[in-house]
């Protein structure tokens, strides 16, 4: 396994929309480990891989259960609202408030191709639609709004 260089700010990989896996090959395999390991040393919840120059369809999350791998994600359900502070690897230093839906329902691959649905609300359901949108070459930059009057932004 080895870290991989993250992107950040204004790099293209981070705005170009990413092409679905269609081969689930060693290279893959070897790709989600290293994102695993660059989101840990990083002390991210989430990395997709544009954030590492890679444009295809493939996100890793730990929000602290343990590392899931998606490849190919899709979203089949989302529902209700959150509001809370985000911030991302590719732009360090920053954060914003950002609404999300609070519940998600989400089918993908793993490494061996096997297909798998996840469902989570809150921190797993944000770090999807956070990642699921990096996929499509949207930064979550471009959805920062006000908080709403009295609302407890600190982290
Ligand atoms: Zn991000």
């Amino acid at each position: 396994m080895a870290l991989r260089n993250i992107r950040k700010e204004n790099d293209p990989c981070l705005y170009i929309p990413c092409r679905e896996v269609k081969k689930f090959d060693a290279r893959l395999a070897t790709l989600i480990d290293d994102m695993i390991e660059t989101m840990h040393d990083a002390d991210g919840v989430g990395l997709a891989a544009p954030q590492v120059g890679i444009l295809r369809r493939v996100v890793v999350i730990d929000i602290g259960d343990g590392p899931i791998e998606m490849v190919n994600p899709k979203i089949l359900e989302s529902s209700g609202e959150q509001g809370g502070m985000e911030g991302c690897l590719s732009f360090p230093g920053k954060s914003g408030y950002v609404v999300r839906p609070n519940y998600v329902r989400v089918e993908a691959y793993d490494r061996n191709g096997d297909l798998y649905e996840y469902e989570g609300e809150e921190l797993f359901a944000r770090a999807v639609f956070h990642e699921c949108d990096h996929l499509d070459g949207k930064v979550y930059l471009r959805l920062v709004t006000d908080p709403p009057e009295g609302e407890d932004t600190e982290e």
